[in-house]
C-alpha cells in the first residue's frame, strides 16, 4: 500500500523478541514494528534497558541524557543484526538493570517496585512523544501495549498538543494493579482517583490508563475484542470496554513465517511442504523415537506445547487423559508452569508409557519437532486472546482441536459436511470446557483421520492460510490512520502538524 508521507510511529513495549520475551507480547513487539517498517512507516521501538536486552543488543549509541525527577536517564539506540529497526532503550540506573524476568524476581514474585519502574518508563515515553527530549523527532502515533505502558495515554492526555494514541491489549487478565497510595507517590493527578479514571475497586490500575484515555483500543483477535465486552471474559472491565466499543476492534496477530516454515525449518529431521507431505511422516517417526513412544506410523499423534496453567485448559486435559488413552492414539505434551499440573502429568506419563509422553520444561527445538511430527494439536483454552500454536499447527499440516474462543475461533473452522464442501474446514472445535466435550471432539477427529483424502484436505486448507505479519501490519496502518483522523492535534515537529 503506498504511503504518501511516512507516518512516524513510536511503538512502546515492555518486552520484544529476541531481546527479552515472556509471552505473546514479546513476539508481537519483535515482529510488528519490523513489518510496519516494511510498509515504509518511520518506526521506533522503545523499551526499558533491561540488562538482558542491553547484552543482546551489543553496541548502543547514546541519543540523549536528561533528568527525570531525581533520576538521570540515558536514552540509547541500538539495532539487531540484519534488522533496520531502530530500538530505543530507556536506561535508568536502579530500575531495569537487574537480571532475570522483566516483571518477576527470582522467587517468581512481582518486583516490589514495578509501579515505580513502569511509571518512570511511561513518563520517559511521554516526554519523547511530546518531542521534549531534544531529539527533534516527534511521533504521529504512540502505540502502547499492555498495562506496563498504560500510563502513557493518560499522561499524554494532559497535553493539548499530542500525538494520537493506540492501546493494544494482549491479555486482559494482567492489569497492573497497585495499592492506592501510589497515585500520590507517583505524582499522578488527584482527579484520576475515580472509578471513571484509574481507580479499580480501591486499587490503582495502570491498564485503565490505556483503556480510558487512548484514542483507539485494539486486541489481538476480532473474537477476543467482542468477548472482553462481556462479563464472562471482561475481568471486571467489560463495562468500560462496552463504553468504548466505538473505538475498540481486533486485529489478529501474525506469526514469524520464516521461523515457522516446515519447508525450511532447520530444527526438523525432514522438510516438507503442501505439495509433498511425506517428510511429515519421517518427523513423526523421529518424534516417537525421541520420546520413547512405540513406532506406530498409523496411530494418530496429538501434540500440545503450552504454559501449564488453567487458562490453557490443562485441568480439562488431565481429567480426559484416562479416557483418551483408551483410544488408538498417542499424546505428546511439552510445557511448564503450575507445579500441581506438572506433577499430575508426569505421574500419568509413568502410568501410560505407551500412550503418553510428557516433557516438563521450555524447549524450542522439541516444540518445532512436535508441530512437525504430530497429526493433531490440542488447545482447549478457556480464553485465548490470539494464540500462536494453532497457527503454527495449521502451517505445519497439524490439524488443530481447539475451544471456540478468542483467536482460536478466528483461525479454526470446525469440520462438518458443510465446511468440507465449502473448503473451509481446517480443524475441530470443542463445544464446552468439559472434559467429556474434549473427548467427544477427539473421537470425531479420529474418525475423520481414517479418511486419508479428507484429512489431506484439512491439512491443505490450513497450510494455505496467510498468517504473515504483512497482512496484520496493513490493518494496523488503517488503525493508525483512523486514530490520526480522530486526533487532529499532533505534537510539535510531527508530519501531521
Ligand atoms: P501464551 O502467550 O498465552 O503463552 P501463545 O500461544 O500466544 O500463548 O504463545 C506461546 C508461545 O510460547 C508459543 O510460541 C509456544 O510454542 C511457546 N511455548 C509455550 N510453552 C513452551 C514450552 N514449554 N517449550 C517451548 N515453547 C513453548
Amino acid at each position: 500500500m503506498p504511503v504518501d508521507t511516512a507516518l512516524r510511529i513510536l511503538f512502546v513495549s515492555s518486552e520484544a523478541y529476541p531481546l527479552i520475551k515472556t509471552g505473546g507480547l514479546g513476539d508481537v513487539a519483535g515482529s510488528l514494528p519490523r513489518a510496519l517498517l516494511d510498509l515504509q512507516l518511520d518506526v521506533r521501538l522503545i523499551m526499558p534497558a533491561y540488562a538482558t536486552a542491553l547484552g543482546q543488543l551489543g553496541e548502543t549509541k547514546i541519543l540523549a541524557q536528561f533528568s527525570e525527577g531525581a533520576d538521570t536517564i540515558t536514552l540509547r539506540e541500538g539495532q539487531l543484526p540484519d534488522n533496520p529497526l531502530k530500538v530505543w532503550l530507556v536506561d535508568a540506573p536502579g530500575y531495569f538493570d537487574r537480571p532475570g524476568n522483566p516483571y518477576l524476581d527470582s522467587n517468581g514474585q512481582p518486583w516490589v517496585d514495578n509501579a515505580e519502574r513502569f511509571a518512570l518508563f511511561s513518563r520517559i515515553v511521554t516526554r519523547l512523544a511530546l518531542n521534549q527530549a531534544g531529539l527533534n523527532w516527534a511521533p504521529d502515533i504512540v502505540h502502547c501495549n499492555d498495562w506496563q505502558t498504560g500510563l502513557v495515554p493518560a499522561l499524554l492526555a494532559l497535553s493539548a498538543q499530542r500525538p494520537a494514541t493506540i492501546f493494544t491489549l494482549h491479555n486482559l487478565a494482567y492489569q497492573g494493579l497497585f495499592p492506592a497510595h501510589y497515585l500520590q507517590q507517583l505524582g499522578l493527578p488527584a482527579s484520576w482517583w475515580s472509578h471513571h479514571v484509574l481507580e479499580f475497586h480501591g486499587q490503582l490500575s495502570f491498564i485503565k490508563g490505556g483503556l480510558v484515555f487512548a484514542d483507539r483500543i485494539n486486541t489481538v483477535s476480532p473474537r477476543y475484542a467482542l468477548e472482553i465486552q462481556t462479563a464472562e471474559f471482561g475481568n471486571g472491565l467489560d463495562g468500560l470496554l462496552r463504553h468504548r466499543s466505538a473505538v475498540l476492534n481486533g486485529i489478529l496477530n501474525g506469526i514469524d513465517t520464516e521461523e515457522w516454515n516446515p519447508a525450511t525449518d532447520p530444527l526438523l529431521e525432514k522438510h516438507y511442504s503442501i505439495n509433498d507431505l511425506s517428510g511429515k511422516q519421517v518427523n513423526k517417526q523421529t518424534l516417537q523415537t525421541m520420546l520413547g513412544l512405540p513406532q506406530k506410523p498409523d496411530a494418530p499423534l496429538i501434540g500440545l506445547i503450552s504454559r501449564l496453567v488453567t487458562q490453557k485448559g490443562i485441568d480439562i486435559i488431565l481429567d480426559a487423559i484416562p479416557n483418551l488413552v483408551k483410544l488408538p492414539l498417542q499424546l505428546v505434551l511439552l510445557g511448564s508452569g503450575d507445579r500441581v499440573f506438572e506433577t499430575r502429568l508426569a505421574a500419568l506419563a509413568k502410568q501410560y508409557p505407551n500412550k503418553l509422553a510428557v516433557r516438563i520444561g521450555y524447549d524450542e527445538t522439541l516444540a518445532h519437532c512436535i508441530e512437525a511430527g504430530a497429526d493433531m494439536y490440542l488447545m482447549p483454552s478457556r480464553f485465548e486472546p490470539c494464540g500462536l500454536n494453532q497457527m503454527y499447527s495449521l502451517r505445519y499440516g497439524t490439524v488443530p482441536i481447539v475451544r471456540d474462543v478468542g483467536g482460536l475461533a478466528d483461525t479454526v473452522t470446525d469440520t462438518s459436511a458443510k465446511t468440507l464442501i465449502k473448503g473451509t474446514a481446517n480443524g475441530f472445535i470443542i463445544g464446552t470446557d468439559a472434559s467429556l466435550a474434549l473427548l467427544k471432539t477427539v473421537k470425531r477427529a479420529l474418525r475423520r483421520y481414517r479418511d486419508k483424502t479428507q484429512w489431506r484436505q484439512l491439512q491443505t486448507t490450513g497450510m494455505q492460510q496467510d498468517f504473515s505479519w504483512q497482512s496484520s501490519a496493513r490493518e494496523y496502518l488503517t488503525l493508525y490512520q483512523r486514530a490520526q483522523q480522530t486526533n487532529p492535534k499532533p505534537a510539535p515537529g510531527s508530519n501531521a502538524e
